[in-house]
């Protein structure tokens, strides 16, 4: 099947070539030249384990192909996906511009019959707005259709979720799109990859309804933990014990600085103001973002009552700075947030992150010293903040990084490491929630 990805992001990149993957022959589609040209290099625009060598074969293989040529990839597809961003808007919503510029050029280049789906995450109605665009703009009357196909990867773990995802949900105006996309995504049919058809506007609501439970649980087990530090209770043994209960779940139940990334915060703003729209007060998400909003200045109060009450003129390490472990994503993360912080408060900021180099490039804190690896960065602290949990901060040197901090004080927020075992080693610990 020759398949269009419009955007080459985190989604449209992983999609693309998964699809790839799957045999179909795809375009992947960004504005961004430089973004193409790097691909064509061989080289990722982003940072996502395995990506690189599933690019490559594909590439080989002469199934995936990269380019800014959006006309051309649009008259030569069956399925064109729409996977470019929709950031928050000045007023909370979902900001459509992108998604509107894309369905005008689907119209003008329309050649014959195509299904156009949106695999970006966008609000209920978003499909008959795109129907309406191309039913306006479309210079030939071929027939198309309209459909939803929400992404549920993880960044960092984005290939194995695409490849092995707990279901997949297609919503879709006629049989014709809904054979089309169930064709697409036959290879998942071997693992019983469970498929949910349903009408578009459904498919939209999941998405939003998805995430926004998401968020709930981390806003809860947050507050929970808020209670645990004050009644002198272990959030960690009361997740876990929570996480047992089949009915609840083991996931999303770790306390911390808050939920970030690109997705959660401004996608628990869109459904808020979607709900407002249409005089629905979804008073749970309201409480979720408020939640989560104060995350970060409770995290600060950790670290400043950590170092002693002031942090002006004091060396703080922060290691880790992207919004989780295993991508390059700083979009809305707590670190980031908590590293600002640390300067507006006049505190010297030495910080690293494995991945975040070129994304910081970007985005440069001229305050902060960005330190080649977590040792350098410790060196002369008087606090060392865990921000974001990678892997290689699991296993710290101790006794090294004992030796290399002004004084041994440590602020977990991720609850990475166990306080008694950090007081054994010499440090003075903080955790979240016990
Ligand atoms: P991204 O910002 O990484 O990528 C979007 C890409 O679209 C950019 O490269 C941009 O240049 C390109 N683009 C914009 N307009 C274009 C146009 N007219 N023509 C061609 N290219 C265009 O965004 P992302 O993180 O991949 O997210 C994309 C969508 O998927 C969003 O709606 C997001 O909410 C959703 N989503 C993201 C994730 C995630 O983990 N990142 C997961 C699920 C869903």
């Amino acid at each position: 099947m020759n398949i269009c990805v419009v955007g080459t992001g985190y989604v449209g990149l992983v999609t693309g070539t998964c699809f790839a993957e799957f045999g179909n022959h795809v375009v992947c589609v960004d504005k961004i030249a430089a973004k193409i040209e790097t691909l064509e290099r061989g080289e990722m625009p982003i940072y996502e384990p395995g990506l690189q060598a599933m690019v490559e074969r594909n590439v080989k293989a002469g199934r995936l192909k990269f380019t800014t040529d959006l006309t051309r990839s649009i008259e030569d597809a069956l399925v064109v996906f729409i996977a470019v961003g929709t950031p928050q808007g000045n007023d909370g919503r979902a900001d459509l511009s992108f998604v509107q510029e894309v369905a005008r050029t689907i119209a003008h280049n329309l050649n014959s019959y195509k299904v156009v789906v949106t695999k970006s995450t966008v609000p209920a109605g978003t499909g008959s707005m795109i129907r309406k665009t191309i039913e306006d703009n479309r210079k030939e009357k071929h027939a198309f259709s309209v459909a939803s196909n929400p992404e549920f990867l993880r960044e960092g773990a984005a290939i194995e979720d695409f490849m092995r995802p707990n279901r997949v949900v297609l919503g879709v105006e006629d049989e014709t799109a809904s054979a089309i996309l169930r064709d697409l995504y036959r290879p998942l049919y071997l693992i019983e990859t469970p498929i949910v058809v349903t009408d578009v506007v459904t498919a939209e609501v999941i998405k939003y309804a998805s995430n926004a439970f998401l968020a709930t649980k981390i806003s809860y087990i947050n507050e929970m933990a808020d209670l645990c530090e004050r009644v002198h209770a272990d959030v960690h043994v009361v997740s876990r014990a929570m996480g047992l209960d089949r009915r609840i779940g083991p996931k999303f139940l770790h306390p911390g600085p808050g939920y970030g990334g690109s997705c959660f915060p401004k996608d628990t703003r869109a459904v808020l103001e979607l709900a407002r729209d249409h005089d629905v007060d979804l008073r749970i998400v309201r409480a979720v973002i408020e939640v989560n909003d104060a995350r970060v200045g409770k995290m600060m109060d950790k670290i400043r009552t950590a170092v002693g009450g002031e942090l002006r003129g004091k060396t703080v390490c922060v290691l880790g700075l992207t919004f989780k472990p295993n991508t390059d994503d700083l979009r809305e993360s707590p670190a980031m947030a908590i590293l600002d912080r640390l300067l507006e408060a006049g505190a010297r900021v030495r910080a690293f992150d494995p991945e975040a180099g070129a994304a910081l490039a970007r985005e440069p804190r001229p305050g902060a010293e960005i330190c080649r690896d977590e040792y350098t960065a410790a060196e002369g602290a008087n606090a060392v903040v865990l921000a974001t949990e990678w892997n290689q901060f699991r296993s710290l040197d101790l006794e090294r990084l004992r030796s290399l901090v002004a004084t041994p004080v440590i602020v977990d927020l991720r609850n990475v490491y166990d306080p008694n075992v950090m007081r054994e080693k010499g440090f003075r610990y903080t955790g979240v929630g016990r």
